[in-house]
């Protein structure tokens, strides 16, 4: 089977959203299933949507393109502010969109007008983590110019924490976003639909004793996928963690000093690993590198060691461990690794159980993946 691939457990990916969105049930929050991480994979929609989630969500409009063509049934929302050159398209294809910015708001309404459609948006509101969203101060001049667009209808408000500094959902931002929901409600007398509370890191919230509130939405990707929680990259109780491993193989296995030599200026890629002499040592190398993934995110099997990594090559300290060119290691993917290798055209993608291509309603195959804008053909026959 060819390699570098990604080994992705359909029924495990299944399994844990199953869970996941039975739990969160009972605090009165349904779950968007983030499918960006997977380039928009309908099969990874499809494994959502099975276990129950409410809609489907994407931070790329032609990821959700791809899932419309491929016949998935169920709301989509863009997860990230319109770019303003693809309105149109997203009027399209999504049913909503997050939203920060009334000029683009107002390029869906001239779009939805002219498609004769209505688009709902959700107002992302700024709680502390400092990426998208309004500040708290200028929600209510900002729903109120608006929800005055035509063709535009306001479906909620919604948060990201975690992302880009790494601040918490806690009780108190959570709190914040309730009330900002309820005066909302109540000046404008109008009901949200939805109050997004933001993504996988928001678990440790959701599933603790907290009063969920308002917050009546969460999107989750990464925790489905990897069984992790993103803040504390801790295993969530009951989940799978290994729904999706990458496979590489050895090109090099040879004893070699663990020292370089000669004279030394800047390397091309970081060190992933600081030099020590050891002596002799078993050095592997893998043909998988920064093309295909993120060298930091990965965790190789017990015993191995990653000592480096260029574009085509990860190094390993094999340990006790004696692999033969050609041998196969399954190694565990972070998010930033799985992100990575699911977009790079050189890794094929393995779908367990397999779908039957000529039944499939995927326009990606089987092994060799055939991400958005590439052509098949230089797909399979670059290299
Ligand atoms: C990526 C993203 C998500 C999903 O994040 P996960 O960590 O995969 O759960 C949710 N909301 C927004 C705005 C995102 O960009």
């Amino acid at each position: 089977m060819a390699t570098p691939r990604l080994e992705i457990d359909l029924i495990k990916i299944e399994d844990n959203a199953r869970k996941l969105i039975g739990r969160l049930a009972r605090r009165g929050i349904v779950v968007t299933g983030v499918t960006k991480a997977a380039l928009g994979s309908p099969e990874i929609a499809g494994a959502f949507l099975r276990a129950g989630a409410e809609r489907l969500g994407d931070s790329r409009i032609e990821n959700i393109e791809t899932m419309r063509h491929a016949g998935m049934r169920g709301a989509m929302t863009l997860i990230r502010s319109p770019i303003p050159s693809q309105t149109a398209q997203v009027v399209r294809c999504a049913d909503a969109s997050f939203n920060t910015e009334l000029d683009i708001i107002a390029m869906l309404s001239d779009d939805a007008r002219k498609a004769r459609r209505t688009h709902e948006v959700i107002i992302m509101v700024e709680l502390g983590d400092l990426r998208e969203g309004v500040m708290p101060g200028d929600l209510e001049s900002f729903v109120r110019q608006a929800i005055v667009l035509p063709n535009i209808s306001l479906k909620g408000i919604g948060a990201n924490l975690g992302c880009q500094n790494g601040v918490c959902p806690d009780t108190e931002n959570m709190a914040e976003l309730s009330r900002l929901a309820t005066a909302i409600e109540r000046t404008f007398d109008l009901k949200l639909d939805t109050i997004s509370g933001g993504n996988s890191s928001n678990l440790h919230w959701a599933l603790g004793d907290n009063v969920a509130g308002k917050i009546n939405d969460l999107r989750l990707g990464e925790a489905i996928l990897l069984g992790r929680d993103p803040l504390w990259r801790q295993p969530i109780k009951g989940l799978h963690t290994d729904a999706v491993s990458l496979v590489a193989e050895v090109i090099e296995a040879k004893t070699k000093p663990s020292k370089p030599w000669g004279e030394f200026a800047s390397a091309t890629f970081e060190e992933l690993s600081p030099i020590t002499d050891k002596g002799p040592m078993s050095r592997v190398i893998l043909a998988i590198g920064h093309q295909d993934t993120d060298p930091k995110g990965l965790v190789p099997p017990e015993g191995m060691e990653i000592i480096g990594a260029g574009s085509d090559h990860l190094v390993l300290d094999s340990g006790r461990h004696r692999l033969s060119i050609g041998a196969e290691v399954k190694i565990q993917v972070d998010y930033s690794a799985l992100l990575r290798a699911m977009t790079s055209p050189f890794v094929a993608k393995n779908w367990r159980p397999r779908i039957n291509q000529e039944h499939s309603t995927s326009r990606f195959q089987t092994t060799e993946f055939n991400p958005v804008g590439v052509a098949v053909e230089s797909v399979s026959h670059a290299y």
